[in-house]
């Protein structure tokens, strides 16, 4: 992701009136089309990004390299994605930092896998386990389709209740239909002091997960959750909640690993992160 202004071969997203986007990857004597006519690569290209070009149809696009929110959403799926809000919730809870050894399954679409890709860094490293070859395949598309290769990357197509390899790691997610099943796998695979994260789009599978972790000793500090994101507009005095949010997508369970397994810390009821105040 470079700053000056758009070459051949980069992606770009175009955005029309009604902030629909359109992605595309540009290239010298190509034309693009859609609902608001047509657009000539050449006329994006050698312009400054946040440019505004008009289709043959004379409507306004501007044209900005696309942000990873915009890829993903655009991107083609084969498993359904994680959706941003959720990424940024699993992003920041499970911390996953520049440097980090990071293991994911199954890898779906690789919306997940990219997040964590540029959040680990070079330094960083990212192991997926995806057992569908479809799926992985276009995981793997989707990845170098933005990031190009990624030599601290392995994608491999494996079901993961055969086990995890490649560990230690510092941080596990779980994103696959009974996650519950393969946690002993994932207390193992983490070194102490790990984070393992996991999301399920009903309740019904983060109480079969909440009832396993309570078999696992080394896995605490349990904390279960949703993000609700609700969009609003503010146009003049209309400054009100859009009408349409995306009403569910699901829920995130987070657990740490213990040294040893030992006495539970759990405490009753526990207080919420955010709510113990703050040191002096
Ligand atoms: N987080 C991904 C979406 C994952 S969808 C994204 O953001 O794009 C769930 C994926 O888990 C599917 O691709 C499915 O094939 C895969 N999966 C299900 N069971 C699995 C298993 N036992 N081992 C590995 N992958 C599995």
């Amino acid at each position: 992701m470079r700053p000056g202004p758009f070459s051949e071969g980069e992606l770009v997203v175009l955005v029309d009136p009604y902030h629909q986007r359109y992605l595309l990857r540009l290239q010298a004597g190509q034309k693009y089309s859609c609902q608001h006519g047509a657009i000539a690569h050449d006329a994006v290209i050698g312009q400054a990004e946040g440019t505004i070009l008009r289709s043959t149809k004379d409507v306004p696009l501007v044209a900005f390299r696309p942000t990873l929110s915009d890829y993903v959403l655009k991107m083609k799926r084969g498993a359904q994605i994680l959706y941003p809000k959720d990424l940024g919730s699993i992003f920041m809870r499970a911390d996953v930092f520049p440097g980090a050894r990071v293991f994911e399954a199954g890898a779906g679409s690789g919306a997940l896998t990219l997040v964590l890709l540029r959040a680990v860094g070079p330094t960083g490293r990212v192991v997926s386990y995806e057992m569908r070859p479809e799926f992985a395949e276009r995981a793997r598309l989707n990845v170098v389709g933005l990031l190009g290769d990624c030599p601290n990357w392995t994608l491999r197509v494996r079901d993961v209740y055969q086990g995890i390899e490649e560990e230690p790691f510092d941080r596990a997610l779980l994103d696959l239909p009974a996650a519950w099943e393969v946690l002993p796998q994932a207390e193992a695979a983490l070194r102490p002091g790990g984070i393992l994260v996991a999301f399920f789009p009903t309740i019904r599978q983060i109480e079969e997960t909440a009832t396993a972790l309570e078999r696992l000793p080394a896995l605490r500090l349990v904390e279960i959750f949703e993000t609700i994101e609700r969009p609003w507009q503010a146009r003049g005095l209309s400054v009100r909640p859009h009408q349409r949010i995306i009403g569910h997508t699901g829920f995130i369970i987070v657990a740490r690993k213990l040294a040893a397994p030992g006495a539970s810390p759990e405490p009753v009821e526990p207080l919420l992160p955010g709510f113990e105040g703050t040191e002096a």
